[in-house]
C-alpha cells in the first residue's frame, strides 16, 4: 500500500529495497515516495475539480525544501505559520500568491517580511493582529489582503491537541463577533478584505464537522456581502485525516462532493490548507534494533530513533504501524518498542505484537510523512535525522543527517568563562 510493499517478505519504496537506502545511509531516516506525494497532493487538488479552487499545502506538517518544490511543480501553494515557513516556501520556488499565512502570533518582522514578498493573504486571529497588520502595511506603503480566521464552534471530534475551532480553543475569532472585525477591517485604510477562513482541527475523520463549519461560514459570508463587504475566497483550513490503524476517514472525493455543493451558488475561490492528508502515508520512519530486553513485567525492543525523531506517540499517544522491513515469520510476542532517550515518554509504540526482533534487523514505523521529521528535535543532543526521497528506482537524500558540529552551531563561551 502507498507505494512501501513487500517483494519477497523485504520491504521496498517503490523500487527500491528499504534496506540498500539503510546501508547507504544509515539509520534512523526518513523515506519519502515522490509517487506517493504525487498520488495524493493529485488526490486532494483534483476532488475540487471544477470549482475554483487553491490547494495550499500546510507545510509544518513536512517543511522538506524538495517536498514543498514538488507540490509547488503540481500548481500548488503552501500555508505558513512563520517567517521560517515563509523563507523555505521562497528558497522552494513557491509563488507568493499562493501563499496564505495563518497562526496565532505573528511577530512584527515577518509580518514585513510577508508583505514585502506579496502573499496572497493572512488569516487574521485577533483584532489587535489586525490593527497591527495594518500599521505594518502602512508603514511600508502596501495593501495586506486579509480573510478573517473564525472560530465557528463546532466539534472536530478529534484529539483535544489537535481541534481548533472549539469556543474554548485559542484560534481565530470567534464567529458572533466576525462581523463586527469585518466592519473594522474594512474600514482600515490598508486592508484589503478578501476572504473568510476557518480552520476546525486535525485527523478528522468524518465528514460531518467540515460540513457544518461550511455552512456557518457561508452564513457569515452572505452576511458580510449583504453589509458591503464581499469576498472573494472560502478557506476551509486542512484537518482531513489519514488512516493510521483501522480509523476510515473520507476519501477527499467525498469531502469535496459534500463540500463543492454547498459552496456552488457563489462566486467563491474555495483555498485548502491539507497537510496530513497528503504526506502522512507517503513516509515512514527506519529505524534499527539495538537491543532487545524482557523484565518480569514486558517485553522492550531497543530502537536507534526515539522520540526527538517522532514525537507523535509521546505527545498525542498517536498509534503508528511498525512494520519488519525483512519479515522472518518468527513468532510473535508483545512488546514496547522504545528509543534510546531518557525518558519514560520516550516510546514508539506499548504492548504492540510484533515478530520477535533481534539487533541490527530494521523497523519501519509507518505513516510518519507528516508532523515526524518537522516535530523533530535535537533533545538529548540527538543528531537530526535524515530524510531521503525515493522515485522509482533511484533515491536522494533531500536533507543530510545532522552531525555532532551541526548541535553545536551558534553557541559560543563568554568571556567569563575563557579568562576565569
Ligand atoms: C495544522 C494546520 C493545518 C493542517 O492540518 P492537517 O490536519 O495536517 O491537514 C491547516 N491550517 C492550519 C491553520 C493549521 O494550523
Amino acid at each position: 500500500m502507498h507505494h512501501f510493499h513487500y517483494k519477497d517478505g523485504e520491504m521496498y519504496c517503490e523500487d527500491v529495497p528499504v534496506r540498500t537506502i539503510a546501508e547507504a545511509v544509515g539509520t534512523p531516516f526518513y523515506l519519502y515516495a515522490h509517487a506517493t506525494l504525487v498520488q495524493h497532493f493529485n488526490a486532494f487538488d483534483g476532488a475540487f475539480e471544477g470549482t475554483r479552487h487553491l490547494t495550499c499545502f500546510s507545510m509544518k506538517s513536512n517543511s522538506n525544501l524538495s517536498v514543498l518544490k514538488l507540490f509547488a511543480g503540481l500548481g500548488g501553494g503552501v500555508d505558513i505559520v512563520s517567517g521560517g515557513e515563509l523563507f523555505r516556501a521562497l528558497r522552494a520556488g513557491v509563488e507568493p500568491k499562493k501563499i496564505v499565512y495563518s497562526g496565532v502570533g505573528k511577530r512584527d518582522e515577518d509580518l514585513r517580511f510577508a508583505l514585502a514578498s506579496d502573499i496572497l493573504m493572512f488569516n487574521v486571529e485577533s483584532s489587535q493582529e489586525l490593527m497591527r497588520i495594518n500599521d505594518i502595511a502602512g508603514s511600508m506603503n502596501r495593501m495586506a489582503g486579509i480573510a478573517i480566521r473564525v472560530n465557528p464552534d463546532v466539534d472536530p471530534k478529534t484529539h483535544p491537541y489537535i481541534s481548533t475551532g472549539l469556543r474554548e480553543n485559542k484560534f481565530g475569532i470567534d464567529i458572533r463577533e466576525a462581523p463586527e472585525q469585518y466592519a473594522v477591517a474594512a474600514g482600515l485604510k490598508n486592508i484589503e478584505v478578501l476572504g473568510v477562513s476557518c480552520h476546525i482541527g486535525s485527523q478528522l475523520t468524518e465528514v460531518g464537522p467540515f460540513v457544518d463549519a461550511v455552512a456557518k461560514l457561508m452564513e457569515l459570508v452572505e452576511e458580510l456581502a449583504g453589509a458591503g463587504i464581499p469576498v472573494k475566497f472560502l478557506d476551509l483550513g486542512g484537518g482531513l485525516g489519514i488512516t493510521y490503524d483501522r480509523e476510515e476517514p473520507p476519501h477527499p472525493r467525498e469531502y469535496g462532493g459534500a463540500i463543492k455543493e454547498m459552496v456552488s451558488p457563489s462566486n467563491l475561490t474555495l483555498v485548502f490548507e491539507p497537510g496530513r492528508v497528503i504526506v502522512g502515508n507517503a513516509g515512514i520512519l527506519v529505524t534499527e534494533v539495538l537491543y532487545t530486553k524482557s523484565t518480569p513485567e514486558k517485553n522492550f525492543v531497543v530502537v536507534d530513533a526515539a522520540m526527538n525523531d517522532l514525537i507523535r506517540p509521546s505527545l498525542y499517544n498517536s498509534f503508528h504501524a511498525i512494520q519488519p522491513v525483512r519479515k522472518t515469520g518468527r513468532e510473535k510476542l508483545e512488546a514496547d518498542i522504545v528509543g534510546p532517550i531518557c525518558e519514560s515518554g520516550d516510546f514508539l509504540a506499548k504492548d504492540r505484537e510484533i515478530d520477535a526482533l533481534e539487533p541490527g534487523e530494521l523497523l519501519a514505523v509507518m505513516s510518519a510523512g507528516a508532523y515526524g521529521f518537522s516535530m523533530s528535535s535535537t533533545y538529548n543532543s540527538r543528531p537530526r535525522a535524515a530524510e531521503v526521497m525515493v522515485r522509482g528506482d533511484r533515491f536522494h537524500v533531500i536533507r543530510k543527517r545532522e552531525t555532532f558540529e551541526d548541535l553545536v552551531r551558534g553557541e559560543e563561551f563568554p568571556d567569563f568563562l575563557l579568562n576565569g
